[in-house]
């Protein structure tokens, strides 16, 4: 991922059959986006753009640095430097693999404040363009994908489920206290939702998707026949 020229213009122009096929899926911390996301990308063949750990990975470098995270200018002035590439899941920050730092509580309580920085947004914004542009499309998961990245995006996916079972979901995989993950949870929901820049939001023509209580099966042949009825 670099910060090459972009499609940007392009990318916002009225879809046409050229256009590289784009499945935004929005939605809040641990709803089950990944492994959805991931089902979806193998059953159509698509490459699959985690951007939560682009910004993850921001601020990985931001704290490496020891830049603090609310210091607008200095993280700005920082972030054209820092290079990110995710391949396969892993993650290396600066030539330092952080696939496994990145999840860690640390940076999971800064990436909120990094992530709401304007200039962050632009850049990594433009890099998630030229992703999709230099791969031919792909399923591309965070918080602003279907209403800011890409608004054309023929199927926009907006999932969630509530925040308890969000938690329980968390802590089944990286282990914790349920409790404490959901304060967690609930406390990075607020951030990403009042941030004044792209904040966490429903894009107006998304299919949303409540996965408490569904199987992730479920949630794939629900999305797969949504789709079909848009291609
Ligand atoms: O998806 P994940 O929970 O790993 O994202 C980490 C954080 O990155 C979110 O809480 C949010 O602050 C930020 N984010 C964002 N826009 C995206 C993806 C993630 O602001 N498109």
């Amino acid at each position: 991922m670099n910060d090459e020229p972009t499609r940007d213009q392009t990318m916002n122009d009225e879809p046409t059959h050229d256009e590289p096929l784009v499945i935004a899926i929005d939605g809040p911390a641990g709803a089950g986006k990944s492994t959805v996301g991931h089902a979806l990308a193998d059953r159509l063949g698509l490459r699959y753009l985690d951007t939560g750990a682009m910004y993850r990975a921001m601020t990985f470098a931001v704290q490496q640095r020891g830049i603090p995270e609310g210091d607008l200018a200095a993280v700005a002035a920082a972030a054209p430097s820092v290079e990110i590439a995710i391949e396969d899941g892993v993650v290396v920050v600066d030539g330092v693999d952080a696939t496994a730092a990145i999840r860690g509580s640390e940076v999971t309580e800064g990436v909120s404040q990094v992530a709401a920085n304007p200039a962050v947004r632009e850049l990594l914004v433009r890099r998630q363009r030229a992703w999709v542009a230099e791969h031919g499309g792909g399923v591309v998961e965070g918080r602003d994908i279907g209403s800011v990245v890409f608004p054309d995006a023929p199927l926009k996916l907006y999932i969630t489920a509530s925040p308890r079972v969000r938690a329980e979901r968390r802590v089944e995989q990286v282990g914790g206290d349920v409790d404490e993950v959901e304060a967690s949870i609930i406390r990075r929901d607020r951030y990403d939702a009042s941030r004044e820049h792209s904040p966490l939001t429903e894009a107006t023509d998304a299919v949303v998707v409540d996965t408490t209580g569904m199987s992730i099966d479920a949630v794939v042949s629900h999305i797969m026949r949504e789709l079909e009825a848009r291609t």
